[in-house]
């Protein structure tokens, strides 16, 4: 049996800066979810707890799970070891302030380390899920200049694409075949290739898909949503999981 994980990358809205995403594109997420009773996981950054605690509070009490996307979204890979520690602990913080369980992490842009896996054990998170394995998306972000590693972009790129140890934290990688299984694919690619791109990928043990908050709302300045308007996109994402929910069953990650 394959498990499949849905999560979201909760986090500031691409191009604006806003929050829509947190406060109206995850009600939006909710409605898609409840219907096939998937229990998701998300990634938040800490500042946005900082604002909504009480939303994540409520969805963790809807027994959703709730893992940390780092405090304010800088990439792992380009702070030095005090800097990740701090961002790491001033997040956790805030977190335990609204009584929020965290197990996972998440990096921005799946910016993971060496260094940050002792530290995710160090602070007591059970498992990473950054690695993008197989992913050749992960290009553009050495294309944009956000990742100068080419190394660091192979490393992911032929690392495992099944659940891992590493430094006493487990790695679950997020799910590609080349192309990722990801909000963004769903956006551009027609579904029937998402769909074969599913049964290519359940060989494996877990599957891990995931989006963005603002996957959610209406991004006027993005080519992709002028390729795939909002309305089109959330009828995309429900006849995947559809069609997912007759072959797989659905996971938490921290329940890997
Ligand atoms: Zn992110």
């Amino acid at each position: 049996m394959t498990f499949v994980n849905i999560s979201v990358d909760v986090e500031r809205d691409l191009h604006s800066g806003d929050y829509l995403g947190v406060t109206e594109g995850l009600k939006i997420f909710e409605k898609i979810v409840e219907k096939y009773k998937i229990k998701p996981t998300l990634f938040v950054t800490g500042e946005v707890i900082e604002k909504y605690g009480e939303i994540f509070k409520r969805l963790q009490n809807n027994r959703w799970e709730v893992g940390f996307h780092s405090y304010d979204h800088k990439r792992f890979d380009k702070m030095d070891n005090e800097e990740k520690n701090n961002d790491i602990k001033k997040g956790l913080k805030i977190f335990r302030k609204y009584g929020l369980k965290v197990n996972g992490f998440r990096a921005p842009q799946h910016s993971i380390d060496e260094n940050t896996f002792k530290l995710l054990k160090e602070n007591g998170f059970k498992y990473d899920s950054s690695n993008a394995s197989k992913d050749i998306l992960q290009l553009v972000h050495l294309i944009r200049g956000s990742n100068k590693s080419i190394f660091g972009f192979l490393r992911q790129f032929f690392s495992k694409s099944n659940p891992y140890k590493k430094n006493g934290v487990l790695e679950i990688p997020t799910s590609a075949l080349v192309i990722p299984f990801v909000g963004y694919s769903l956006r551009i690619l027609p579904l029937f290739l998402m769909k074969f791109l599913f049964l290519l990928l359940k060989r494996r043990k877990v599957i891990v898909f995931y989006c963005h908050s603002w996957d959610f709302i209406e991004i006027n300045d993005s080519l992709t949503y002028k390729i795939c308007k909002l309305d089109r996109f959330l009828n995309k994402l429900d006849k995947i999981l559809y069609f997912i929910s007759e072959r797989s069953e659905f996971v938490k990650l921290e329940n890997i």
